[in-house]
């Protein structure tokens, strides 16, 4: 058997025809056509009246930081339990993450925890969706109605996934996603920003694009990026995005099946299926050992990357990163229930190509490597 990757997208639709037409058509750049139909499409399956494609989702936080004018000062809250992107965008802007600890059982932001910790410099927050259940939202709107907060949703991980029927990627003022390979619809490299005001979908184009300005072209205001997604990559979106309804159900399936060879599994707590707001679209099949175990999970990836099988950790808490403490940044701060996902969590081979075969290989190898 060869090595199970821990993903792999799949291919097999329009995508080659797509390609084709951008190398046939000589569409190549950020001009071509298919980069604003991405972008109308996308916004209406979200629901939103505006998206503006980028080159990754980690770049879409910094413009959407940007966009809001959140600056020096400024406090931002967010998960701990998160990738580097969310609060590196805020840190480039000499803003302050502020984190809260995270759920043990959906993973996601403990929204019980926000509230203790606005203050009045506080302008955001940053809602991050993880892993394959929303966030809950509804105490989210209330306090930043309350409080007079903004709302980034980082919806990376959402795509086509629904909080209590409404479209993740639709809250707040504006929302960011990644099409990264191991998303649910991928275009290599790329990211979107979503918003509903005119004001901000202008903004971010401009700051997508270094800034320059119709008039004085190359007299700038301000300063920008170059975020530019290409004619290439929006070719592979629009044929991905034609499948995200069968890819969703596809991701269902595999973690019904997952959880159904693992669930007699002693030593292991596998991810929520459901809540009551959503039914998990498990962007990716996570993990977490129980106290019981007596060993981390680093030691059982390195098992089964000897077994020819991948993973990946969990996400290393915000607040416990070198880069951070260095700065002077979480002094003091303690988040025990990320703290210790992040050492006994890690997640299988999860991609949108994995085949059940694999998936019963993973799992009576997980179970022989926890005996
Ligand atoms: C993948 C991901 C990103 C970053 O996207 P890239 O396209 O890899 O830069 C940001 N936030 C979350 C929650 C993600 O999962």
């Amino acid at each position: 058997m060869n090595f199970i990757p821990v993903n792999e997208p799949l291919l097999d639709g329009n995508e080659k025809k797509y390609l084709n037409e951008c190398i046939d058509t000589g569409w190549i750049s950020s001009e071509g056509p298919f980069v604003q139909q991405l972008e109308q499409q996308f916004a209406t399956r979200v629901g939103r009246k505006y998206g503006i494609a980028v080159s990754n989702g980690s770049v879409a936080l910094d413009a959407a930081v940007a966009a809001l004018k959140i600056s020096l000062g400024d406090e931002v809250i967010l998960p701990t339990f998160t990738i580097i992107s969310c609060a590196a965008s805020l840190v480039r802007a000499g803003a302050v993450p502020v984190v809260v600890d995270c759920d043990r059982n959906t993973w996601n932001m403990d929204v019980g925890q926000i509230e203790e910790k606005i203050t009045p410099r506080t302008k955001a927050i940053m809602v991050v969706h993880i892993y394959g259940l929303p966030v809950d939202m509804e105490p989210v709107l209330a306090l930043a109605d309350k409080y007079g907060l903004q709302i980034i949703e980082d919806a990376a991980e959402m795509h086509g996934q629904t909080y209590k029927g409404r479209p993740c990627g639709s809250f707040g003022e504006i929302s960011t996603f990644s099409f990264y390979p191991n998303k649910h619809i991928t275009t290599g490299e790329g990211g979107m920003l979503l918003t509903d005001d005119e004001y901000l979908a202008q903004r971010c184009r401009s700051l997508r694009n270094l800034c320059f300005q119709p008039q004085k072209r190359f007299v700038h205001e301000e300063l920008g990026w170059n975020m530019r997604m290409s004619n290439l990559q929006a070719a592979l979106g629009v044929a991905q995005l034609e499948r995200l309804d069968e890819f969703v159900v596809r991701k269902r399936r595999m973690g019904q099946l997952y959880t159904e060879l693992l669930v007699d599994i002693p030593g292991i707590q596998l991810p929520l299926q459901q809540t009551e707001y959503a039914q998990s679209i498990y962007w990716v099949y996570g993990l977490v050992l129980k106290d019981e175990v007596p060993f981390d999970a680093l030691s059982i990836m390195q098992r089964l990357a000897q077994q020819k099988i991948g993973t990946r950790p969990f996400f290393w808490c915000m607040h416990e990163q070198p880069v951070f403490r260095k700065m002077g940044l979480f002094e003091g701060e303690s988040c025990p229930v990320a703290e210790r996902i992040a050492r006994r969590g890690f997640y299988i081979p999860s991609g949108m190509a994995l085949t059940s075969e694999q998936m019963n290989l993973v799992a009576s190898t997980l179970r022989e490597e926890l005996k």
